[in-house]
């Protein structure tokens, strides 16, 4: 829903909370970055402003982020959802940002027999996520015994101190190089833009502004321009596999009987698609990256 219109005024400022440093700062950064908003490195002080948008940034531990929002004493924040869904904060996601993935799973030792959650019951469990995974046991009807630590979970059972762990995994690399095996995935998670429920009026319009920005950067990402030449006599063919934004454009090219096909491809059927317009006959294919795509 749109606010009721408001003038902004020159100290109208929306408020963003990001990653101070560590998996999420860069890609956070870098979103605001393609978004055209330009930030000085702040990696070393607690806030900064754009210079070309009226944005105030905080850099902060991820874990606060949700209590800062909460509070609105930041009116939006960049955080993993694993996060969000921990600290369980009266603070909503607006919008999913692509970056950051990764799972909370539940691994045990590479050679314990594990078949299925009953594996867990009257286990000691070593986590950083107590609330996710208490939530998780409960609907599965397993009591288990949930030990709370901060950092480096996957050493936990090597030493003793737990039977399975529950932590972030991305490639399984840790949980490897630790003897564990990942048996059990409890949630999926992505970094996430979320906002302070009450947000002011002034601030939703800048944040509408935003998020204009960043599903035009979105769709970009997700999609390639594609150019190729088409053999005439296959063109329906070939149009109907390139639906393109509205219609694909066609050119004829100086040689006879053949024509210039330019479209826009979403990177999910991309090869396939690709494949196709080779049998087709298609030649000279160009995939050229989109920076921004406004529908
Ligand atoms: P902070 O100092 O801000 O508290 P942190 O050590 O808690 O940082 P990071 O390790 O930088 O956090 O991870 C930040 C977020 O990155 C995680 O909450 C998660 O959403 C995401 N992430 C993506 N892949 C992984 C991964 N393999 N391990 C941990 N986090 C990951
Ligand atoms: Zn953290």
């Amino acid at each position: 829903m749109n606010p009721v219109n408001k003038i902004l005024t020159s100290t109208d400022k929306l408020k963003i909370a990001i990653q101070k440093s560590g998996r999420l700062n860069e890609d956070s950064m870098k979103l605001l970055k393609e978004c055209g908003i330009d930030i000085s490195s702040g990696v070393n002080r607690l806030k900064t402003e754009a210079s070309n948008f009226p944005m105030e940034v905080f850099f902060l531990r991820d874990d606060d982020i949700p209590q800062y929002v909460e509070d609105g004493v930041a009116d939006i924040g960049i955080v993993g959802e694993n996060v969000v869904f921990e600290k369980n904060k009266k603070i909503t996601v607006v919008e999913k940002l692509g970056f950051g993935k990764c799972r909370l799973s539940i691994a045990v030792g590479r050679n314990e027999q594990y078949e299925d959650v009953q594996y867990l019951q009257g286990k000691k469990i070593a986590t950083s996520y107590p609330v996710i995974l208490q939530n998780f046991l409960t609907d599965q009807g397993i009591e288990a015994d949930i030990h709370e630590i901060s950092g480096s979970v996957e050493i936990a059972p090597g030493i003793g101190l737990a039977h399975a762990i529950c932590d972030l995994v991305s490639s399984g690399s840790t949980l490897f190089m630790n003897g564990l095996r990942e048996v059990q995935t409890i949630l999926k998670s992505e970094a996430a833009l979320v906002k302070y429920p009450n947000i002011g009026v002034a601030q939703q319009q800048l944040l509408e502004k935003l998020l204009f920005r960043i599903q035009a950067v979105k769709k970009a990402k997700n999609n390639k321009y594609v150019l190729l030449n088409a053999p005439n006599h296959n063109l329906d063919k070939i149009i109907a596999l390139l639906p393109g934004m509205k219609s694909p454009t066609v050119l004829p090219l100086a040689t006879e009987g053949w024509s210039s096909v330019h479209s826009v491809l979403n990177e999910t059927a991309f090869w396939d698609i690709i494949e196709q317009l080779k049998a087709l006959g298609a030649q000279g294919i160009l995939v050229v990256p989109i920076e921004k795509m406004i529908i």
